[in-house]
C-alpha cells in the first residue's frame, strides 16, 4: 500500500516514504505560550496528531516533535524583522490585567511581570487542553516536546555557523540578520520572490529599519536587547533569539537528523516562518533539503466565518469544553473528533451542528466499544492490521493524502455491522481507535465510575461540603471545574452528582 500526501515544497500529491525504512521523523511547530490555545491551533496540532497516529498504524515508530515556543516571537513577524514587541511580555501585561480583574485564579501566576512565569502557565494549560485531547505528544514531554528557552546555546552555535558560512550578519542596529539574498531558493516554499519582497511584497514587509538591513525581506536571528526581561549572554550582545532559529535547532536537534521526513504547521506559517526554517537550516548545513514534506492544515472557519475576537467566534479549547461557547459542555472526545473529521487540506468548518453530529458518532462508536468490551471479556483479538480488511479499508483511506472521509465511511458502515465475533470486532476498534482517539478518551470515563477513586466524586463532595459551610463561590470553584472537565452537574438536597457529557 503505498502513502502518498501532498507536499507544500513541490505543490503535487507524492509518494512518501521515510528517509531511513521503518522510521519517520517529524517535526510540528507548536504554540507560542502567551495565551489558552483556541480551536484554531488546536485544528493544526491534531492534523499532525492524526497524521503521527495513522503512520503509527501502518507500521512506522515514529519520532514526533512539537515546540514549545516561549520566547522571541514578536507581536509584529510578517515581516519576519525582529520588530514589534514580544508576545511574552504583551502576556505578562495582559495577564496582570487579568489578576487584577480576577480573571485569572489566585495563585494560578505568582508574578505576571516574570515572563518566564507566564510562560510556565500557559505551557501548563497547553499541555493540559493536548492531554485532554488525546494529543499524543504531549505525553512524551518534556523530551519530544521542548521549549526554545532551553536551547538558546545550541541557536548560538547556530546562528555562529550561518555567520561563518556568509548567511548572516549583523546589521547597523547591531541585530544579526540572515541574509535572504545569500540563499538563492528562498521563497521556494511559499512562491515569494526575492524582488517582489524588495518592494515590500504588497505592504508585508516593514520599511522602517530598512536602512539597517541589506535587503528589506533579511530577518532576524538575534536581538541584542539589555531592556528584555528574557535575554541570554551572546557574542552579540545580551538579547534574545528570533522565533523562526527557534524551529530550525530543535527540530535537527531533537529528532537527531539534519533532514526531517515531515514537517508540519497551520497554513498560516508558511511564510515567513517556514520559509525562514529553510533558509536557516539549509543555509547552516548545506543540504539540498530541510523537511523532505512539507504538510500545512487550512484555517479553521467558525459557523462559515473567519475566527475573531472582534467577531465574537473566538473560542478557546476550555471555553468549547467548558460549555462557555456553546452553552453545553462538550466531551473532549467530542471536540477531538470535530477537529479531524474534515481533510486538511479543506477549510474546516467548526458549527454546532458539526458538534452534535460528532457527538452522535462518539456515542455510538462509545457504546459499541462498551457491548463488545463486555462480551469479549475485555480480551480482544490480535488483529493483522495489513489483513483485516475493515482495518485496511480504513489505512488505505489515510494512506490517500489522509483522506478522513472515506476512512470515516468505512468506520460507519464497520459500527452498523461490526459481525458476531465479539473479541474479532473489538480488536478492530481498538486497531482504529489508535488513529480515532475517541474510545481511548471515553472509555476511561466508564473506568472511573467507581465513584471512590473518581476526581468528579471528589469535587462533588467539595461542593457540598463547600454548600454546608456556605461558601458558594468555593462551590462555584469546584462546581466551574467539573463543568471543564466535560461533566454536566446536579445539585439537590441529597448531595451533588456529575455525569460526563458528550455534546
Ligand atoms: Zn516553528
Amino acid at each position: 500500500m503505498d502513502i502518498r500526501f501532498y507536499n507544500t515544497l513541490t505543490n503535487e500529491v507524492t509518494r512518501f516514504e521515510p528517509l531511513n525504512p521503518g522510521r519517520v521523523k517529524m517535526y510540528s511547530c507548536g504554540p507560542t505560550v502567551y495565551d489558552f490555545a483556541h480551536v484554531g491551533n488546536f485544528r493544526s496540532f491534531l492534523f499532525a496528531d492524526l497524521l503521527r497516529r495513522f503512520l503509527e498504524l501502518r507500521g512506522f515508530d515514529v519520532w514526533h516533535v512539537m515546540n514549545i515556543t516561549d520566547v522571541g516571537h514578536m507581536t509584529d513577524d510578517v515581516a519576519a524583522d525582529g520588530l514589534g514587541e514580544d508576545k511574552m511580555q504583551v502576556a505578562a501585561r495582559r495577564l496582570k490585567e487579568d489578576k487584577k480583574s480576577g480573571k485569572v485564579e489566585e495563585g494560578a501566576v505568582a508574578n505576571p511581570d516574570n515572563p518566564y512565569e507566564v510562560a510556565d502557565y500557559f505551557s501548563r494549560a497547553f499541555l493540559e487542553d493536548g492531554r485532554s485531547l488525546g494529543l499524543k505528544v504531549v505525553s512524551e514531554y518534556p523530551k519530544r516536546v521542548p521549549k526554545a528557552t532551553q536551547f538558546i546555546d545550541e541557536m548560538q552555535q547556530m546562528i555562529s555557523k550561518l555567520i561563518q558560512r556568509g548567511h548572516a550578519y549583523v546589521g547597523s542596529d547591531g541585530v544579526v540578520y540572515y541574509s535572504v539574498e545569500s540563499f538563492p531558493r528562498y521563497g521556494q516554499l511559499s512562491g515569494n520572490t526575492l524582488e517582489a519582497l524588495r518592494v515590500g511584497a504588497g505592504g508585508r514587509i516593514d520599511i522602517s529599519n530598512q536602512s539597517c538591513k541589506r535587503h528589506p525581506a533579511d530577518f532576524m536571528l538575534w536581538k541584542p536587547d539589555p531592556k528584555h526581561i528574557m535575554k541570554w549572554e551572546s557574542p552579540w550582545g545580551a538579547g534574545y533569539p528570533g522565533w523562526h532559529i527557534e524551529c530550525s535547532t530543535m527540530s535537527m536537534r531533537v529528532l537527531e537528523t539534519e533532514v526531517l521526513d515531515i514537517h508540519t504547521g497551520g497554513e498560516d506559517l508558511i511564510f515567513p516562518h517556514h520559509e525562514c526554517e529553510i533558509a536557516q537550516s539549509c543555509g547552516a548545513t548545506g543540504n539540498e533539503l530541510f523537511a523532505r514534506f512539507w504538510m500545512h492544515a487550512r484555517f479553521l472557519l467558525v459557523e462559515g466565518e473567519k475566527m475573531s475576537k472582534r467577531k465574537g467566534n473566538f473560542f478557546t479549547v476550555r471555553d468549547i469544553l467548558s460549555g462557555n461557547a456553546t452553552g453545553t459542555p462538550v466531551h473532549p472526545a467530542v471536540l477531538r473528533l470535530e477537529l479531524i473529521k474534515s481533510h486538511y487540506r479543506a477549510h474546516s468548518n467548526f458549527t454546532v451542528k458539526g458538534l452534535t453530529d460528532s457527538a452522535n458518532t462518539v456515542r455510538r462508536l462509545t457504546e459499541l466499544g462498551q457491548r463488545l468490551r463486555d462480551e469479549c471479556g475485555g480480551v480482544p483479538k490480535e488483529i493483522d492490521r495489513a489483513e483485516h480488511p475493515v482495518v485496511r479499508a480504513f489505512l488505505q483511506a489515510l494512506a490517500n493524502d489522509l483522506n478522513i472521509s472515506e476512512a470515516m465511511t468505512v468506520v460507519h458502515a464497520w459500527i452498523a455491522s461490526p459481525g458476531q465475533d465479539a473479541a474479532d470486532a473489538f480488536g478492530v476498534l481498538l486497531a482504529l481507535d489508535q488513529v480515532l482517539g475517541v474510545w481511548e478518551l471515553t472509555s476511561c470515563d466508564s473506568e472511573a465510575d467507581d465513584p471512590e477513586s473518581d476526581i468528579a466524586a471528589s469535587l462533588c463532595a467539595l461542593i457540598d461540603e463547600a454548600r454546608r459551610a456556605r461558601d458558594f463561590s468555593a462551590a462555584d470553584a469546584h462546581r466551574q471545574r467539573l463543568i471543564g472537565l466535560g461533566y454536566e452537574v446536579r445539585s439537590s438536597p441529597e448531595g451533588t452528582s456529575a455525569k460526563k457529557k458528550f455534546a
